[in-house]
């Protein structure tokens, strides 16, 4: 099956000036366009041709596995984005509270742990198998899906993701992402499982 270019849930020019049309343009239209060709290009005419894009991130490895998780990864981060975002709901709110104190320090550390990461990578709101709520980062292509946890949340932390819009600044683009991010989405994935 070939895997295709998802629609965005906003228009291109909808979450500025937090992160622009040509960020956008860029970040979604050509560099997920080419983790996605890339992709399709590696499972041609082998084993993984009719797998879901989940299942060969779980079973592959090298330029495939590299490619099928940054499709994955993306994926997951430009659907947690909206120009409406709204409080965060009760269910989650008292999750957050539970396991971090408050959304303050919930935002603090996945702020810390954004800015903090040494190079390219991601930064992860997940649930581990006990139902607790953690913040973590993975470097590269590395993904929270195979992790026996449910990824709730992802911040893109690769330089790409920001130096159109912020330069060096990655910490001014992981204060302006706090303002785009749909908690209606990531409460409701407390309850999917994708494994
Ligand atoms: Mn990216």
């Amino acid at each position: 099956m070939k895997h295709l270019l998802p629609e965005l849930p906003y228009a291109l020019e909808a979450l500025a000036p937090a992160m622009s049309a040509e960020t956008l343009q860029y970040h979604y239209g050509k560099h997920l366009q080419t983790y996605l060709d890339n992709l399709n290009r590696l499972v041609a005419g082998t084993d993984f041709e009719e797998k879901s894009l989940e299942d060969i991130v779980k079973s592959s490895s090298g330029p495939l596995f590299n490619n099928a998780a940054q499709a994955w990864n993306h994926i997951f981060f430009f659907d947690t984005l909206t120009p409406l975002s709204k409080p965060v709901g009760t269910g989650l709110h008292a999750l957050i509270q539970r396991d971090f104190g408050s959304v303050e320090a919930f935002k603090q550390q996945l702020t810390a742990v954004a800015t903090g990461h040494f190079g390219s990578g991601w930064a992860w709101l997940i649930k581990d198998a006990d139902g607790r709520l953690k913040v973590l980062s993975t470097s590269n292509a590395d993904t929270m899906l195979r992790e026996g946890v449910t990824p709730l949340l992802t911040i893109d932390v690769w330089e790409h993701a920001y130096y159109i819009d912020y330069r060096n600044r990655r910490a001014d683009y992981v204060e302006q992402v706090w303002g785009l991010i749909d908690w209606e989405k990531v409460e409701n994935r407390l309850n999917t499982n994708l494994f």
